[in-house]
Parts: structure tokens; sequence; C-alpha cells
């Protein structure tokens, strides 16, 4: 009878010990499920953290590629501009150049032109610019080397006994001489004499 008694005292220990024991696995379970439970969420999280993340960066990349094929565009352009701008500058100095020489042989090729010039080039002291003529001043003195300028522009260039010609640089000596003493050039005198007169006429 005693025996019987301890041996069910001890199954209900047992029994108690195994409700425990169960009691114990169930909330263990819950608890490791509700920890499963975040850590999924979490993960969840971390997911569409990365994938913000990629769009961001996606975003980034697509709007520094739309600058920088912006600023390519634009420096383009401006280069487009540029090489526009040169040529027509190109073209406008080498049409300035054409009419210019145009210009240039139409004046030579007038009559009137070309003799002006030979009239320039004969009948006016090359230093003054000033014609010659008959007051002692303005007439033309010839120099050792045989250039002409007028009595004026010799006694501006002279030394004390000597004459550099401001053309070829040959020194006439004076030697005693004064200025008035140089030859006078005759031809370029008469020659001036006789334009003034035709001008006078006209
Ligand atoms: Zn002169
Ligand atoms: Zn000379």
């Amino acid at each position: 009878m005693r025996l019987k008694t301890s041996h069910n005292e001890e199954v209900a220990t047992l029994q108690r010990l195994k409700r425990n024991a169960e009691h114990q696995l169930k909330t263990l379970k819950i608890s490791s499920k509700k920890q499963i439970d975040e850590l999924k969420k979490e993960q969840e999280r971390d997911l569409n953290t990365i994938v913000d993340l990629h769009q961001q960066l996606d975003n980034l990349k697509n709007t520094h590629k739309t600058k920088i094929e912006s600023a390519r565009k634009t420096s383009e352009m401006w280069r487009g501009l540029f090489h526009d701008q040169k040529r027509q500058l190109v073209i406008k100095e080498r049409e300035l150049r054409t009419a210019v020489s145009l210009r240039m042989k139409e004046l030579s090729a007038h009559p009137m032109a070309k003799e002006q010039q030979r009239k320039y080039k004969t009948f006016l002291c090359e230093i003054c610019t000033l014609e010659f003529g008959q007051e002692e001043e303005r007439t033309p003195r010839v120099l050792g080397c045989g250039h002409t300028i007028c009595l004026r522009c010799c006694e501006m260039i002279a030394r004390p006994d000597q004459i550099q010609c401001p053309f070829c640089r040959v020194v006439t000596k004076l030697t005693g001489r004064t200025i008035s003493h140089l030859p006078k050039n005759y031809l370029a005198l008469n020659m001036a004499l006789l334009c003034s007169d035709n001008e006078k006429a006209m």
C-alpha cells in the first residue's frame, strides 16, 4: 500500500515536471518565434533601405549624366559659334583685301592717278612733301649722290661741313661751300612750275 502511494507520488512529480517542461518549451517557442519575426521584419527594413539607396544612386547617376550631356552640348554649341565667327571673319578679311587691291588697281590704272603719282614723285620734296618752287627755300637741290630735296630740308639736316642724304645715307662734303652752292635740279624745278601753271589754267 505504501509502495503504491510512493509510486503514485513519483508519477505525480514526473507529471508535474513534464507539465513544467512543456510549459517552458511553449514559452521558449513563442519567444523565439517573436524574435524570428522581429529579425525578419528588420531584414525586410534593411532590404527596403538598400533598394532605396540603389534608387537614389541611380537618380544621382542620371542627374550627373544629364548635366554632363548638357554641358557637352553647350560647349559644342559655343565651339560651333566660335568656328562660325572665325570663318566669317576670315571670309570678311579676304573680301576686304580683294576689294582694297581691286580699288588700288582701279586707282593706279586711272590716267589722272598716274599723272598725279608721277607729279608727286618728281615735283615734291619727299622729305617735307611740299612742292618745289622758285622761292629760294623751295628750290630743289641735288646732293652728291644724285638725290634731290628742297633747300629748306637741306638746311634742316646739314652739319657745318657736310650733309648726309636721308634716302641713301651717302655724305656730301660741303668743303667751305654753303648749302646755297648745292646745284639746283632744274628739271624738277621746271616740271614743278609747268605743273602748277597747268593747274592754274584748269
Ligand atoms: Zn623739303
Ligand atoms: Zn642719296
